[in-house]
């Protein structure tokens, strides 16, 4: 675990015109500057409850990190004191612990999911039940996790591998069965599908249980060690997990190695199909029926932590019929962070107010995004807006191009 030295940080603030917590509620300890300064005097014995709900008010996004002059890393060093609050964690920590548990388990996941169904029938579609679960508000797509199949099975030569994620497993199936056409439509082989992964450890790493997901990493890192394709992952903060394992398996040299192999199979979703453009110009995705205006949301974990911004504006820039526009003020957090929308409400609701209300002056009649967290909060922000602009995964909207 990373040790906090107070010596770092320059206090120049840079980090505060870029925290979406910060701007959100206006107060110094909610910054990166005033955590890192909590920190100096850091006793885990000795912390309140009102100084680990501090620590639990940010969204790990990696914003001040990527203005950081003194190149610090701030949401390592609040997930390392996460990690050391983990059992005096405040208010919300049987919620926390709740869901890292069903996001840790699989063959519990999907229980809930197929348990789920009726009940999201049953539940207004504003119901608080599903936003403390993370439900999708509309259209449950609900369904059980997919069958292994094996390469023989599912396609003689499979060139990727494919890592859907947990929502796109169990809770938005329709996003997993999109990017697999996509990697058909370009590689001519369904991608492999291992069936042993499980999910990425954002989740528990961010609620401070590192033990958990370095479990979870192994699992993964064994999952896909059958072969030496690509990992295609379609979800930006699964993607960004996945590329975490070597720092996270670091002090063990025999899973470092074995991490280090793994992050350099993973192919995220969007570079993938612009590079698979690039490569074959004769590719033209089709017209939408009609002229759209579409606004592309960037993930905070793809946009900070991997620099990912610009393959998804090229493949969208390249469909005819889409006009892509930008938000008047750039691109804006939506306040999901992982767990932060469940451990957080209240915060999490004001900074999407304020993507909300950028999208509000953009007017596109679509949003699309890559992270299947991102995409349910802004789905469930914009539900009581008859105006709405339809809000769908990248990987949704190309495969019905396709
Ligand atoms: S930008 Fe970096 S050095 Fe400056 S106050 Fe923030 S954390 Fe400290
Ligand atoms: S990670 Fe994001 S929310 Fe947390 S302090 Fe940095 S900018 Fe603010």
């Amino acid at each position: 675990m990373a040790e906090i030295d107070p010596i770092q940080c320059a206090k120049c603030g840079a980090c505060t015109v870029v925290c979406p917590v910060f701007q959100a509620s206006g107060r110094e300890s909610l910054s990166a500057r005033g955590r890192l300064h909590l920190l100096e005097h850091f006793d885990p014995a000795q912390a309140s409850a009102a100084y680990a709900e501090i620590l639990s008010q940010c969204l790990l996004c990696g914003a001040c990190s990527s203005v950081c002059a003194r190149s610090l890393d701030p949401p390592a060093r609040f997930i390392a004191g996460r990690e050391r609050l983990e059992k005096t964690a405040g208010c919300h920590v049987l919620l926390r612990a709740i869901t890292r548990k069903a996001l840790g388990n699989p063959a519990l996941l999907a229980t809930i999911a197929s348990l789920g169904h009726p009940l999201l029938d049953l539940l207004p579609a504003d119901s608080g039940l599903r936003l403390r679960l993370g439900l999708p508000q509309n259209g449950p797509a609900v369904s059980a996790p997919p069958s292994e199949k094996t390469p023989g099975e599912q396609s003689r030569h499979p060139t990727l591998a494919f890592f859907p994620g947990c929502y796109a497993t169990h809770l938005h199936r329709e996003i997993g069965a999109a990017t697999e056409r996509i990697a058909a439509a370009f590689t001519g082989n369904p991608p492999l599908i291992p069936k042993q992964q499980c999910c990425c450890g954002l989740a528990a790493e961010n609620a401070g249980d590192t033990n958990a997901a370095k479990r979870l990493a192994r699992q993964n890192i064994l999952a896909f060690a059958g072969d030496s394709l690509p990992i295609l992952t379609s979800c930006a903060s699964c993607y960004s997990q996945l590329c975490r394992y070597p720092e996270l398996l670091a002090d063990d040299p025999e899973w470092r190695a074995k991490a280090q192999a793994f992050a350099g199979r993973l192919l995220e979703f969007s570079t993938f199909v612009a590079q698979a453009m690039e490569a074959d110009p004769a590719f033209h995705f089709a017209a939408p029926a009609t002229a759209r205006t579409v606004v592309y949301h960037d993930p905070c974990h793809l946009r900070f932590r991997s620099g990912i911004t610009g393959p998804p504006r090229e493949i969208l820039r390249a469909i005819p019929g889409l006009r892509l526009s930008e938000l008047p003020n750039g691109p804006q957090c939506c306040g999901q962070g992982g767990l932060f929308h469940l451990a957080q409400p209240e915060l999490a609701a004001t900074i999407r107010s304020r993507l909300l209300y950028q999208l509000e002056q953009a007017a596109p009649d679509l949003v699309t995004t890559t992270c299947s967290g991102c995409l349910i909060h802004i789905q469930q922000g914009l539900v009581h807006d008859p105006a709405r602009s339809e809000v769908r995964h990248l990987a949704i909207v190309l495969a019905e191009l396709l």
